[in-house]
């Protein structure tokens, strides 16, 4: 049971709903969760009851980042197809991703998701889709690596079932049968899905996209988890040319395509949704399907720019990610803060993302679409502990006039501290549960394994 903890001296950025800021707060954490939060100095009978102290002076303290979508996989795949549109890059990709298995994914994703921690991520949504006959347990390696880092994750158990030779993307050996892919989904859930409050690890289903999964388990894939009660993730209006395959293949729009079987509602989130239109936007606000907003990806792959202002006014959760890193070298998700900031001043003017909404959907936005809006995503009483200290002192940030802009627009700053259920996991822009060298090590070995 993780202790007593009063972190104090900071500038304190809750995320509750009233947008509360301490500009010299004090958060005191207690078996894993925030107990109070509070402004100057904390009362005698707080500090009595609070002797271990973290000094947070000169630091920003926010909670942890939630990331919304990746491809921890990809971590071995940096650097390939550096100047290709999103269906080239896939097809230059797949048949070096259908050698994956439990040991290279494992090796991925403590890459990826170290360099997650280091920059202030503390749950981490990854939607793995390839399963090559024999590979083993993918989802229980991820979950094995991200329990080692300390670090809370969103697996999913996605899938691909519509090779070339039926009309789809991926070669024919990528891909698993419809039946397989279902049997496969419900047994990551029962294996390693944990829904509790404090859950470290929680399994959605998530078909790949509508280019690569056919119509059957798109819609067999909603049933099952609405059954199992888990939630579903898949890929949506990404690119032109998947908008181009929809209406020739199905005469619809990706987002009436994927209504069309049920992929509309409140237990699904779709990565990217870059090109819906305004009526599009209203229906996601309307149904609460949530949006995992994926700038730096989407202009490494010239995809075009989301229309996240129209969705968080329609009041549709919209969350962060990184996307893989085959398609985001920097696979940092507090410089997407940042990035999120500037597309969107890029598509709708100067005033369409203040920092501080590029940095709730970073937070809360990422707890809606990832169904925790109740235990993480703000720094509020009764809520998980997963907080970060952003070391404003250096030469980078020291000086500026609003510490929330030296996240929000300056250079990503280092995590002086970085706790998760009140524990630590980044200490000094370094983690402390596992050594990073030995990290570097791994990726490499696997990164050349994989390619064979
Ligand atoms: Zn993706």
């Amino acid at each position: 049971m993780a202790g007593s903890t009063l972190i104090e001296g900071g500038y304190v950025v809750t995320m509750d709903p009233a947008g509360t800021e301490l500009p010299r707060g004090w958060v005191a954490v207690r078996g894993g969760r925030i107990v109070s939060v509070g402004e100057g100095s904390a009362p005698s009978d707080v500090r009595d009851a609070f002797p271990d102290r973290i000094d947070a002076t000169g630091a920003l303290v926010t909670p942890g980042l939630i990331n919304t979508h990746h491809h921890l996989y990809q971590w071995l795949t940096r650097g390939w197809a550096q100047d290709s549109i999103l269906f080239d890059w896939l097809v230059a990709l797949y048949p070096t991703w259908s050698r994956i298995d439990e040991g290279t994914a494992g090796a991925a994703g403590a890459g990826a998701m170290a360099v997650l921690a280091r920059s202030g991520c503390t749950t981490v949504g990854d939607h793995h889709y390839i399963f090559p006959r024999g590979s083993g347990d993918i989802v229980g390696a991820i979950a094995h690596e991200s329990r080692a880092l300390g670090l809370r994750l969103h697996a999913t158990r996605g899938s691909m079932d519509l090779g070339e030779s039926q009309g789809g993307l991926p070669p024919d050996f990528a891909v698993e049968t419809t039946d397989d892919a279902l049997a496969a989904s419900a047994e990551a859930v029962t294996r390693h899905h944990d829904g509790s409050f404090d859950s470290m690890v929680r399994v959605a289903i998530a078909p790949c996209s509508p280019f690569s999964v056919t119509s059957d388990l798109l819609r067999e894939s909603a049933t099952l988890a609405r059954d199992l009660h888990v939630r579903l993730h898949t890929h949506g209006a990404e690119t032109v040319e998947e908008e181009a395959f929809c209406r020739e293949r199905f005469g619809m729009s990706p987002t009436d395509y994927l209504e069309s079987l049920g992929w509309l509602g409140p237990d699904v989130w779709m990565a990217h949704c870059v090109h819906l239109s305004d009526e599009d936007a209203a229906r996601f606000g309307a149904t609460g399907t949530g949006v995992a907003h994926c700038p730096s990806s989407n202009a490494r792959l010239a995809a075009g720019i989301a229309p996240v202002r129209a969705l968080l006014d329609a009041g549709a959760p919209v969350g962060l990610g990184v996307d893989g890193a085959a398609s985001n070298e920097h696979g940092r998700l507090g410089s997407e803060i940042r990035q999120a900031a500037l597309l969107a001043r890029l598509r709708d003017g100067a005033g369409a993302m203040p920092v501080r909404d590029a940095l709730r959907m970073a937070t809360t936005g990422g707890a809606r679409v990832l169904g925790r809006e109740r235990e993480i995503g703000s720094l509020e009483a009764g809520k998980l502990a997963d907080i970060v200290l952003w070391e404003l002192g250096e030469v980078e940030h020291a000086g500026i006039a609003d510490p929330v802009a030296a996240l929000g627009l300056g250079s990503l700053p280092r995590v002086r501290r970085m706790l998760v259920q009140g524990e630590d996991v980044v200490v000094d822009g370094h983690l402390v549960r596992a050594d990073e060298r030995q990290i570097a090590g791994r990726v490499v070995e696997a990164a050349a394994r994989l390619r064979g």
